[in-house]
Order: structure tokens, then C-alpha cells, then sequence
């Protein structure tokens, strides 16, 4: 029998419990048949850095099962199906997909399959969402119990890396999509080997200053492994497993990392809605700014031309490398929301179209998070002050340095605040475009009315 395995968000072979489904289905005398579809729903939004990662992450699978992976473009709900009848394949097997659209697209195309099933074997989740939830069933709404949770709920080991497959052949691929290479972007490089060098690397060299450095953008303290586990490079199960031992404060963050990336998966398995919409309801009515004005603060914001040399570093950083800090999300997101009063949607939507590592859960939730829009339990306060954070996080300008130029040379004292400089800001760097201590007023008090209302 011919069984064909469809990869999304899964592109390696080693614990890969789908595949292994596929295999066992398939028996000693069949085949698997590996497949990708290129979905416009998906493709067209990914934005030029996922899309030419995407497609070097395929070619390196193609490789993996020896140049059989047939890729095919269209609605999966009716690539599939025809594709099972022309190979004659008696099962199609998938790891779940949580998000909202994958869910549709995923019943859609059982129903188009008829007789064939369509058989889910794992997520590109530890645990696959949905499965934690409260002792009365409820899901959780806040991350710390859930992630004590999720730890008790434990999970499997690797499954191993299937020694040989009989890969089904001669099945005919569609031309793929063109994209162009992006110039002067440094993306990782792709595939799952690459991936593995990566995460090896940073056990090696970095994991063990990883709880100190981890917040300093001007230096490499973090993984960077997002994009892998994005595309399912990498499975977090591998990482965990690799951490499993090691019981030191930097270990322990990095698991506490990886909780978040499955919490945020979890809160929009139980509630897809909120990719767009404010977890919060309360704050479904904040007042955002529109209009012309707007506009031209949320140009400056992408442009990295806001004056805070912080904010404008991680917004250059997002065009250099289709990645940004942790840190430096968190302070570019506040920013654009509570100095510039514009709508967190639509610096996800910016962001989500930009990053290489853009992922609807970890991403919209993030901005929810920072919106104060989000799971948190007491987060409007939480204005991030981006020359503070500046100086407590690159408090020798390393960071801003490398992504502006114009700020090379301004003596360390003064990077995080030029306008403060005895010989001015720079040539060419932007005075700030506005008063942040003016903005948190603003913005605390829209919360604060908000609050206030019926
Ligand atoms: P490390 O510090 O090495 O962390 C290891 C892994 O843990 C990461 O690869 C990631 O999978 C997970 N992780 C770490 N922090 C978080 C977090 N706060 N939320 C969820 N998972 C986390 N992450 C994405 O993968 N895709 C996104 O689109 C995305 N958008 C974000 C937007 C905003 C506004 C914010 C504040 C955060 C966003 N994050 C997103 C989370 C985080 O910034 C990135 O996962 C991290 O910077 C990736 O770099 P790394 O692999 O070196 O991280």
C-alpha cells in the first residue's frame, strides 16, 4: 500500500511520529508517498524571508528522501484528494495542526477525502494543544499554572529517525513558486541538519549563560532556533529531551521559553478568534489612533526612524535579519502601541509578514501580551520606557551601534538618549518624533477610561 504523508509545519525525519505512522501503514511491501502543497492562503501572506526559507527548508527535505518529495500548489482540499487517487494511496497522514485556518483546512480536506482517512499522528507541540487544562476541564487563562501544568502532563520521548523508507517515486511535482532571493538579508540557513548544528552549538556554547544573557540584544545569548521550530526543523520534544538533566537556572529558562511557545498555541486552540481579537474583551474597545497622522508614526516605526535609537535598532534588525530580540520585540511593540497609540494588529500584521520565524500564536499573542490586551492579569501599566530599557539591557550601545550607524560614534552616556548629547543628535538620525513621557500619560489614560466605563 502507498501512504502519503503531507508535511507542513514538520519538515525533518528524525522524531517525526507521523512518519513513522506513514511507514507502519505503508508495511515492509509499500511505500511512502512525501508530499507538500504550496497553499496560497498560507504562501502569499508568509512574506518574502519565510517564503525563500520555506523553499530551501524543501529542497533540503528533497534531498532527505532522496528526491522524491512531490510538491503540488493549490487548496489542499482538492490537491490532496486527487493526489491519493492518482497514487493510489490508501491513507494520508499529517502532525495536527493547531491554528485556526490549519483546523478548517484540515476538516476540509478529510471531508474531500471520503473513505481515506486522514490520520494525525502528533503537533509541532510537546504537548498538542487542548490536552492541559484545569482540574475542572477549563483551559487555563494565565501562563505560570499552565506552564506547572503542562510540565506535570509531561510528555514523550523522541521517537527515533527511521533507518530507511521505502519512498514512493515518479509521482510528478508542480513547477514550485519563484521567489527572489533577498538581498542583504542573513537568514539561517535552512533544512534539518542545519537546524541540529544550530541547537548543538547553542547547548555547547551558549545554554549555560543563556538565563543572563538572554536579554541583552547586543550580544548572542540566544538560541535563534524559532524559524526551525516554526517549520518543524527541529521538534521542542528533541530539545527538551536534551535539556532533561540539566536542572540549572539557565536550563530551567530555556524550558520556561519553550512553555510560553506552547502556551500561547494552547490559548488560541481554545480560542481562535483571538489571533485578531483582544483576548481581554475589556479592552476590545480601547480607543487606537487612525487617520493620516497615524499613518505617518506607523511609517516612521517600520522605517526605524522613531528617534529612540532602541526601537529603531529592532526595527532595522527586522528588515537585516527577518528576526528581532525577544527583548526588542517587546520594547518596538510597546512602543508602536502605547507611544504611538496605533492598533497592535497592525504591527503583528507588519511583523507577521516580516519575520522569518513569523508564527500566528507566539507572534499575535506576543503583541497581545505587550498590548495589555492579552492573558496577562495586571498589564496596562506596563509601558516599556524604550531609553530605560536601552540602558538597562545594551547598556554599552553594542546593539544600537550595529543596526544605526548614524549613532556609531556617540560617546556610550548618551546612545540611549542622543537628543542629550553636547554636540547634538547625529546627521541624519531623527529627533524623537514624540515625548515619551507625554505618550504613557496619554495611553494610561485611555486604559484608565476604559477601566473606568460600564
Ligand atoms: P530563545 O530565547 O532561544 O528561546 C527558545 C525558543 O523558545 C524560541 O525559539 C521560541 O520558540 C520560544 N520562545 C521564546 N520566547 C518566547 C515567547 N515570548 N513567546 C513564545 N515563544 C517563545 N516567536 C516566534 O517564534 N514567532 C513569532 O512570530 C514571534 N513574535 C513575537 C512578537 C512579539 C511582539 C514578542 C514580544 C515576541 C514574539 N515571539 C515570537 C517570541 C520570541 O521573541 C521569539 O520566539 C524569540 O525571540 C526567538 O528567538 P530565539 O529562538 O533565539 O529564542
Amino acid at each position: 500500500p502507498i501512504a502519503l504523508l503531507w508535511f507542513r509545519r514538520d519538515l525533518r525525519l528524525a522524531d517525526h511520529p507521523a512518519l513513522l505512522a506513514a511507514r507502519d501503514a505503508a508495511g515492509p511491501d509499500g511505500a511512502v508517498l512525501p508530499v507538500f502543497v504550496v497553499d496560497p492562503r498560507l504562501w502569499d501572506p508568509a512574506g518574502a524571508a519565510r517564503r525563500c526559507f520555506l523553499l530551501d527548508c524543501l529542497r533540503d527535505l528533497d534531498a532527505a528522501v532522496d528526491g522524491a518529495l512531490v510538491l503540488r500548489s493549490g487548496h489542499p482540499a482538492r490537491v490532496i484528494p486527487a493526489l491519493a487517487r492518482e497514487a493510489g494511496a490508501e491513507t494520508v497522514h499529517v502532525s495536527a495542526d493547531a491554528g485556526p485556518y490549519g483546523r478548517q483546512r484540515d476538516a476540509a480536506v478529510e471531508r474531500a477525502l471520503g473513505e481515506v482517512p486522514l490520520v494525525r499522528t502528533g503537533s509541532p507541540y510537546a504537548v498538542t494543544p487542548g490536552r492541559v487544562t484545569k482540574g475542572d476541564g477549563t483551559p487555563f487563562r494565565v501562563f505560570s499554572p499552565f506552564a506547572r501544568a503542562w510540565r506535570a502532563h509531561g510528555w514523550r520521548a523522541p521517537a527515533p529517525r527511521p533507518r530507511s523508507v521505502a519512498w514512493c517515486t515518479g509521482v510528478r511535482s508542480d513547477v514550485p513558486p519563484q521567489q527572489a532571493p533577498l538581498d542583504g538579508v542573513r537568514l539561517p540557513p535552512a533544512g534539518e541538519a542545519a537546524a541540529r548544528a544550530a541547537w548543538r552549538r547553542f547547548l555547547d556554547e551558549r545554554l549555560a549563560g543563556y538565563r543572563d544573557t538572554r536579554n541583552t540584544p547586543g550580544t548572542e545569548g540566544t538560541s535563534r532556533v524559532s524559524a526551525y521550530l516554526k517549520y518543524g526543523c527541529l521538534h521542542p520534544r528533541t530539545l527538551l529531551a536534551d535539556l532533561a538533566g540539566i536542572e540549572d537556572a539557565s536550563a530551567e529558562s530555556y524550558r520556561t521559553e519553550l512553555a510560553w511557545r506552547e502556551f500561547y498555541a494552547d490559548v488560541l486552540w481554545h480560542r481562535p478568534e483571538t489571533h485578531r481579537e483582544a483576548f481581554d474583551q475589556r479592552m476590545r474597545a480601547i480607543a487606537y489612533d487612525t487617520g493620516p497622522d497615524a499613518d505617518e508614526r506607523f511609517a516612521a516605526w517600520a522605517a526605524g526612524r522613531t528617534g529612540y535609537p532602541i526601537v529603531d535598532a529592532g526595527m532595522r534588525q527586522l528588515v537585516g535579519e527577518a528576526w528581532v530580540h525577544n527583548r526588542v520585540r517587546m520594547v518596538v511593540a510597546s512602543f508602536l502601541v502605547k507611544d504611538l497609540h496605533v492598533d497592535w494588529w497592525r504591527g503583528a500584521r507588519h511583523f507577521l509578514a516580516r519575520l522569518v520565524d513569523g508564527d500566528l500564536a507566539s507572534n499575535n499573542h506576543g503583541w497581545q501580551w505587550v498590548a495589555g490586551t492579552g492573558t496577562d492579569a495586571s498589564p496596562y501599566h506596563r509601558v516599556f520606557n524604550p531609553t530605560r530599557q536601552g540602558k538597562q539591557f545594551d547598556p554599552d550601545g553594542a546593539y544600537v551601534r550595529r543596526w544605526v550607524p548614524e549613532l556609531r560614534d556617540v560617546p556610550a552616556r548618551y546612545v540611549h538618549e542622543p537628543w542629550l548629547a553636547p554636540d547634538g543628535v547625529p546627521d541624519g538620525y531623527p529627533l524623537p518624533i514624540v515625548d515619551h513621557a507625554e505618550e504613557r500619560r496619554v495611553a494610561l489614560d485611555r486604559y484608565a477610561r476604559l477601566r473606568a466605563s460600564p
